[in-house]
């Protein structure tokens, strides 16, 4: 067994937790995992190059945009297959511009899944429209195009698909109904960095790929996003938008080929992404397949050693996709468990393994309850997995051990 002895110093804490997990008190004096050996959930691999270049953008005096940024927007769309790449300081920002730059405004409507962070439902409020949702389809978790459908009214201007945990949404069948209705597609690409669908990256397959670099993700930059772009005007737009509105980058305001005025062309943001920031990014980027490799590693062990217990797994990738492995979620239900999810995330909590919930349907949270009379019956198969749903750690940092550990716990908590 991997048991962890229990430290004294942990006592008070597996008392409290006795208190909360009583179904499974004997687990709790001898959690998988000791408090001081806590599994953080979405815990990034960070190496030793990059710490070394961070130190070094310290050293030269350039930390904000610059060079570095510049790099990591050729590499990253090189990486994609990307005409044009974009960085900013985050997803959030790269949805908000990508809307602004695709025409949507106020009296528009956009359409996108109840399962999503609600970054993306705010990035569409932000941008003067109204959010609709689209149920999705519970074999895949993404947004259901027959959903799509359904909801489109004369005032629909665009579509936000998130491909969830890194599985690519059924993007011959949106593509097709945006051209039909002229609608703009804007990917939520911050689960797939690495996805492709039918052989092509996503990201590019819609108007404009947004991409996250938060500490969590796939590859991170602590905050950070990108946006793609197929159009160059698109593009320089989201650039000038980013920053202020102004017409020229500071760093080439202030280099050494003297002083050039700006002209501020629209009432922008303060998006821009810092070389320091870059500085992460470019080194986690040469290591994006590698982590990839190791995810998908986990994940397959993941479904091998945990496929006998009465949960649901993932869904398994499609044919001719590729999926990034970025959340492993399982669903727990009451009745085939015996513990509901809220006392399983505790009782996980107490075994030392930290764990995440992606997401409870946008339609559960009082904000957009009122300002758009959602309901969570309106989305019913988003609001059932997010009731019942629970992702275990997958990052790249995690060793074969961490990985014994998580299936353990989950073992002991679902006896
Ligand atoms: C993380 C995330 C975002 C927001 O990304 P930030 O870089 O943190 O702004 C948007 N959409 C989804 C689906 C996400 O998971």
């Amino acid at each position: 067994m991997n048991y962890m002895p229990p430290r004294s110093g942990s006592l008070v804490w597996m008392t409290a937790a006795r208190g909360r997990v009583r179904h499974c008190w004997k687990a709790m004096q001898m959690p998988v995992r000791g408090q001081d050996n806590f599994l953080i959930f979405g815990s990034p691999r960070i190496e030793e190059d990059e710490i070394r270049e961070i130190e070094a953008v310290m050293r030269s005096g350039w930390l904000g945009t610059g060079p570095r940024v510049d790099q990591f927007e050729r590499e990253f769309a090189r990486y994609r297959g990307a005409p044009h790449a974009v960085a900013l300081n985050s997803c959030s920002a790269a949805l908000h511009v990508a809307l602004l730059a695709s025409g949507v405004g106020p009296g528009d409507e956009v359409i996108t899944t109840p399962l999503t962070f609600c970054a993306t439902a705010n990035a569409i409020i932000h941008a003067g429209a109204t959010p609709v949702l689209a149920d999705i389809d519970p074999r895949t978790l993404n947004i259901d195009p027959a959903q799509v459908r359904a909801s489109l009214t004369s005032r629909t201007r665009a579509i936000v698909p998130v491909h969830f945990a890194g599985r690519p949404c059924e993007m011959d069948a949106l593509m097709s109904m945006a051209r039909d209705q002229k609608l703009k597609v804007i990917e939520d690409c911050a689960h797939a960095i690495e996805t492709q669908y039918h052989g092509r990256n996503v990201g590019t397959i819609g108007d404009f790929g947004c991409f996250s670099f938060y500490v969590t993700k796939n590859l991170m930059t602590g905050e950070g996003g990108m946006v793609l772009a197929r159009r160059e005007e698109d593009a320089a737009l989201i650039k000038v938008l980013g920053l202020h509105g102004m017409t020229k980058d500071a760093w080439k305001r202030f280099g050494d080929d003297g002083y050039k005025h700006y002209h501020v062309v629209a009432a922008g943001f303060k998006y821009n992404m810092m070389d320091l920031q870059a500085a992460i990014g470019l080194k986690q980027l040469a290591r994006v397949e590698a982590y990839w490799l190791r995810r998908k590693a986990i994940w397959e062990r993941y479904m091998d050693e945990l496929s006998v217990l009465p949960i649901d797994l993932p869904p398994r990738p499609a044919p001719d996709t590729r999926h990034a492995h970025h959340l492993f979620s399982i669903q727990v239900d009451k009745v085939r468990c015996g513990v509901a999810r809220d006392e399983f995330l505790d009782a996980m909590t107490a075994q030392g393994i930290g764990i995440g919930v992606h997401y409870l349907a946008l339609t559960e949270h009082p904000y957009y309850q009122q300002a758009f009379g959602w309901r969570p019956e309106d989305t019913p198969h988003a609001t059932e997995v997010g009731r019942r749903t629970v992702s275990l750690p997958i990052s790249a940092k995690l060793t074969d051990q961490d990985v014994t550990d998580v299936i353990s716990a989950v073992r002991l908590v679902l006896k």
